[in-house]
């Protein structure tokens, strides 16, 4: 019997894991993955799909022993954001500027690719003593005393079963927790560029009536787009060539860079929105994209699951030590209020500059576009939205602090 299952080996589990497998008292944990990432060979081209981490989450993959594995040349720190509306030239002083020097930091978090971000983290699980087993779950078994988990390779026992398993997660459907969806009809388009212009280690963020378009820094020079664009804008971005759309692209981003080409593929994701109404029930607790799906415009989507495994991990190892069941209802509604009050009020804001800054008509999105430039202009808000950037507000799990 494990103290704890994990289904679900994406960045989110696997932290979940190597926290608890690594915690004071170690538990015993194991973790389904049916696809483990190899690990990137040196070298080899950045991939397209990043994410951007806050200095919170950089502090938890320490903690987790995840962070010599990712600290290398293929890092990219951000020192920087610009963020503006379309109503304003990328250069204009109505621009919002966080600059990670106003708050006497280094950067403001980095970019890292998807896979090395996981790659990391299950061989900090491994190394912490965790089990991999690589089968996926096929059905819970939720008694009084433990958990079942059937899988395609056979059946683990657990005090507590942990769904890290993504938007559509089985663990959530196996415990019969409920969500609220919405599509917001966008797909985010994702794809490696090079640019005319450097990036100068800086994060830009355009926001367009029919969607927003961010260019995130890499470490070779080229950037990352997250270009969120109305359905049907993005099917013809999609199925036009690559000059085609590189000249969209320029267009888009009002030539910020200057003229881009494309260097990958262009891959696409269609955007929902995700709320569980509960996150825990007896003996199951949901982290990461099984709880909630956020809109990647403001790149919080890890950084809220990476904190949720902390928190989790937390109330979980705390359990143990005073000799209680970690799988308790008790113990795991102390980790939900915490964690969904928090992300209920990020996505609430960032639904809201969806609503008001991407797509927004008439007087309060009128207000919100000048409230960029307003903020811009206010250098303690500005310091306030930086902090918030550098997910160093909030109630923070031990391990993020
Ligand atoms: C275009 C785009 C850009 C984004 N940019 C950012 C960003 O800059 N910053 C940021 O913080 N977030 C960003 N996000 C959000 C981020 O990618 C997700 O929030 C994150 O991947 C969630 O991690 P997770 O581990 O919870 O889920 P996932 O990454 O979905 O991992 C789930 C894992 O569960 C496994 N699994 C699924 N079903 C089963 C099963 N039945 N049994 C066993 N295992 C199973 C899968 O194989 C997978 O490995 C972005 C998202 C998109 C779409």
């Amino acid at each position: 019997m494990f103290d704890v299952v994990i289904v679900g080996g994406g960045p989110v589990g696997a932290c979940a894991g190597a926290l608890l497998a690594g915690a004071a008292r170690a538990l015993s944990v194991a973790l389904l993955e049916p696809r483990p990432p190899a690990p990137l060979p040196a070298g080899a081209p950045v991939e397209a799909r990043v994410v951007a981490l806050s200095r919170a989450s950089e502090r938890l993959l320490v903690s987790a022993g995840a962070w010599p594995q990712i600290a290398g040349p293929r890092l990219s720190p951000y020192e920087r954001m610009r963020i503006w509306h379309e109503s304003v030239a990328p250069a204009s002083d109505a621009v919002l500027v966080f600059d990670a020097a106003d708050v006497g930091e280094p950067n403001l978090g980095y970019i890292v690719e998807n896979r090395l971000l996981q790659w990391a983290l299950l061989e900090a699980f491994a190394k912490a003593g965790g089990h991999i087993e690589r089968a996926s779950l096929v059905s819970l078994e939720i008694t009084s005393g433990h958990v079942n988990v059937h899988t395609s390779t056979g059946m683990l026992s657990a005090r507590l079963v942990v769904g890290a398993d993504g938007a559509q997660s089985a663990v959530r459907q196996g415990a019969g927790l409920t969500a609220d969806t919405h599509p917001y009809r966008q797909t985010a388009i994702v794809a490696t560029v090079a640019s005319a212009r450097p990036h100068q280690r800086t994060a830009w963020q355009r926001f367009m009536k029919d969607g927003t378009l961010a260019f995130l820094p890499l470490a070779d020079g080229t950037s990352s787009i997250v270009w969120s664009a109305d359905d049907e804008v993005a099917a013809g971005l999609l199925a036009g060539s690559a000059q085609r759309f590189a000249a969209e692209l320029d267009r888009a981003s009002d030539l910020a860079l200057g003229k881009t080409r494309l260097v990958s593929e262009r891959t696409s994701f269609p955007l929902n929105a995700l709320a569980a109404q509960r996150y825990v029930a007896p003996r199951v607790a949901l982290i990461g994209d099984a709880a909630h799906v956020v809109h990647p415009l403001a790149g919080q989507g890890v950084n809220l699951g990476l904190l949720d495994a902390a928190a989790l991990a937390q109330q979980v190892a705390a359990a143990v030590s005073a000799g209680e069941d970690p799988g308790a209802l008790r113990v795991l509604r102390a980790y939900e209020r915490w964690r969904k009050s928090e992300v209920v009020l990020m996505s609430t804001a960032i639904d809201a500059f969806d609503r008001f800054l991407a797509h927004g008509a008439g007087p309060l999105a009128q207000l919100a576009q000048r409230g960029l430039s307003w903020v811009n202009r206010a250098p303690e808000l500005r310091r306030v939205f930086i902090r918030r950037a550098l997910g160093m507000s909030g109630e923070l799990p031990r391990s993020a602090r």
